[in-house]
């Protein structure tokens, strides 16, 4: 993409209206736009990022076996009658009345309406285990939308649903999602640490929450640090075998680690003192087993192995993708903007040209701009007529891990420079080194 053709209105002053500092580099990098109060335009670029995060999310529930599927926002309230939630859920829920004066919702969550489809197309043990899943947006009434898309009223979720004929099956579903989880968050650059929580209107015994440690995290949570030393990291696992995911999930629910609504000071006490964190976390996803709280109530049972009809054991579980966004940031910035992982970044590269029109400069970036597409990288390339110093504002605003410097006088004696975002560091190479750099 060349900046003079792309949308990226980027804002010179700092948005006063933002309290942390995600929700400004998000305003500033020209990534989201207001539309009405916890509701947000996603621009170009703050677009791509989510969408990049919303494609680890499916490689990684894929990978786990689950099914994609799409369900709709809107909701019919007849639903949430049958389980009880309509009138339980309370004033997050947008109600919303159509011509014909029927109750509708949109939805904040999707167990009814997962659960309708399955009781209406299975009825064997046969058809079990099943996991569908969507990505698809939901509205929260929240009391106060606040710190940009991390607490958004629309926000874009990743929700799965398991359904198993015993506890135990659906014990490994919720094991899965564990593992899956880990490798999700981490393929992001994140460190999000599962923690037992409290299960909220969902309901039901077993829960986790992830979370990622930051200073303006709305949670207050209690952990041994010795959690933070666990990486999943890229080793191979068995989504199917039961041990191999009940290990991981034991290796990462080991050490405390426990939301202030679960925590327990006594318990917690007995962690040697140097080894005790008191800190905050931002909730980027929870998983649930809640048995047969929907399945029974709206009648989603299966024929077992005797013949019987028996309600199946359920489970959901969710990650925040919009709120990543947030979170991640708050997780890879500086002073003067964010710095993305590689796994999500907008583009993989920046070229600033600091003579614009220059015949050799050009011709230099050209060259290397095609040399990174045939890399099947996505380069963005500053070919816009601006000062130097502005043009590195920009990108290191906008975080792209790499940045290729071209000018007239490194070309001279063959060289451009590359420069590492995280790092700082800069070093001249020719520019067919520069490209093996960031291959
Ligand atoms: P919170 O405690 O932050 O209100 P929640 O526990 O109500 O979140 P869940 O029902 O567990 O949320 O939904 C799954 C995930 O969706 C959460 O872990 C979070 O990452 C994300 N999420 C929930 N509410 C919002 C929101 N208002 N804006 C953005 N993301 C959200
Ligand atoms: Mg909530
Ligand atoms: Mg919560
Ligand atoms: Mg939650």
């Amino acid at each position: 993409m060349r900046l003079s053709r792309y949308f990226l209105p980027v804002l010179k002053e700092t948005p006063s209206e933002a309290q942390i500092v995600s929700h400004r580099l998000m305003l500033r990098a020209g990534m989201i736009k207001q539309a009405s109060a916890g509701i947000y335009s996603w621009l170009p670029l703050g677009y791509k990022v989510l969408k990049r995060i919303e494609q680890i999310v499916h490689e990684e529930q894929v990978r786990a076996g689950h099914i994609p599927m799409l369900m709709p926002t809107l909701q019919s309230a007849d639903l949430w009658r049958e389980s009880g939630r309509y009138d339980a859920y309370g004033p997050e829920m947008l109600r919303i009345r159509d011509r014909h004066d029927r109750d509708m919702l949109y939805g904040p969550t999707n167990e009814e309406l997962i659960t309708d489809i399955f009781r209406s197309h299975v009825s064997s043990y046969r058809d079990l285990p099943l996991t569908l899943y969507h990505i698809q947006w939901k509205f929260r009434d929240e009391i106060r939308p606040r710190f940009g898309v991390m607490r958004g009223r629309e926000f874009l979720m990743k929700d799965g649903y398991n359904f198993d004929l015993t506890k135990e099956d659906a014990l490994h579903a919720y094991n899965r999602h564990l593992v899956s989880y880990l490798r999700t968050y981490e393929r992001m650059g994140l460190q999000a640490i599962p923690m037992r929580a409290d299960s909220g209107p969902i309901g039901g015994d077993d829960t986790h929450e992830f979370l990622v440690l930051a200073e303006t995290g709305e949670s207050e949570v209690f952990y041994d640090s010795e959690i933070t030393d666990l990486k999943f990291g890229d080793r191979e696992i068995d989504y199917d075998s039961v041990e191999a995911c009940r290990a991981v999930l034991e290796e990462f629910t080991s050490r405390y680690a426990r939301t202030d609504e679960t925590h327990d000071p006594e318990v917690f006490a007995q962690i040697p003192e140097e080894r005790r964190r008191t800190a905050r976390g931002i909730e980027v996803g929870q998983i649930f087993y809640f048995g047969t709280k929907y399945s029974e109530p709206m009648g989603a049972t299966v024929v077992d192995t005797e013949g019987k009809q028996v309600p199946v054991h359920m489970g959901s579980h969710g990650i925040g993708v919009s709120r990543l966004l947030g979170a991640i940031i708050e997780a890879s910035h500086d002073d003067k903007g964010i710095i993305w992982p590689e796994g999500v970044t907008p583009f993989h590269v920046g070229i600033v040209n600091l003579k614009q029109g220059d015949a050799e400069a050009d011709a230099a970036c050209h060259a290397l701009y095609d040399s990174l597409v045939t890399m099947g990288l996505d380069p963005l390339y500053d070919d816009r007529d601006e000062r130097a110093g502005a043009k590195f504002a920009t990108m290191d605003l906008i975080g792209l891990p790499w940045r290729i410097t071209v000018g007239p006088r490194g070309l001279k004696n063959g060289v451009v420079e590359l420069t590492s975002r995280r790092t700082g560091e800069s070093e001249e190479l020719p520019p067919e080194q520069a490209l093996t750099r960031i291959a």
